[in-house]
């Protein structure tokens, strides 16, 4: 991709794989890299805590805002510890883990902070390959939101998706080539129980995480 070298990006940051992933890609290719994390009731509040040990690691700027709001609005077992998480996407619609309107309103918050700190890209870790096809990740809705806030705030934001078109396995490849496959391994956060690591090892997102691993150590050892 073209070089920022000269830019700055702000990262929307959950101290998970694949926004770490994304952190230490942003640090890679722009000048300067912000963490932006939010958080919205999640079950596990280490979560938080987890992120901001590891923008501290990456030595990057690192800021909280509360978007909590969006789970009084809408009812997700992420946050609402009386449902049961599905641990499947249902045959007619989503789990229950999809928080509708999440990215949207998390791109207008980083947006809205980026207008004020003059900040022109922003980059998100959301991919198309390998979920459970929520819609609020997929390229369409990047690239029309991208256009929606430019718009709204008569700004040129780049939005990038470094990991769009990568599966599990393949975001694990690209921490190994940017030199931290170690830190995403060891620090990261993605388990929905609140496990570092390596996780439970069953919820959807650590069955996920470990099956991309797995792929990848498989390859990476040839
Ligand atoms: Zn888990």
């Amino acid at each position: 991709m073209e070089e920022y070298t000269n830019q700055d990006a702000l990262v929307l940051f959950s101290g998970g794989q694949d926004s770490t992933t994304c952190l230490y890609w942003a640090k890679h290719h722009f000048k300067h890299t912000y963490a932006l994390c939010f958080t919205y009731g999640q079950r596990h509040s280490q979560e938080v805590e987890n992120a901001r040990r590891i923008a501290g690691m990456a030595e990057t700027p690192f800021r909280v805002l509360d978007a909590s709001i969006i789970s009084h609005l809408a009812p997700n077992s992420l946050t609402d510890l009386t449902m049961r998480m599905d641990q499947e996407k249902p045959a007619d619609s989503y789990p229950n883990t999809f928080v509708p309107g999440r990215n949207l309103l998390f791109l207008t918050f980083a947006a809205t902070l980026a207008y004020a700190e003059g900040i022109r890209h922003l980059v998100t870790g959301v991919s198309e390959a390998d979920y459970s096809g929520y819609p609020d990740c997929r390229d369409t809705f990047i690239r029309s939101a991208n256009t929606t806030l430019n718009l709204a705030m008569d700004k040129q934001f780049v939005i990038h998706t470094p990991l769009m078109w990568r599966n599990k396995k393949q975001v694990w490849q690209l921490a190994d080539e940017l030199g931290v496959f170690e830190i995403v391994k060891n620090e990261t956060l993605t388990c929905y129980n609140g496990i570092l690591a390596e996780g439970c090892g069953h919820c959807p997102a650590c069955l996920l995480r470990n099956k991309g691993l797995e792929e990848y150590m498989a390859e990476r050892e040839r």
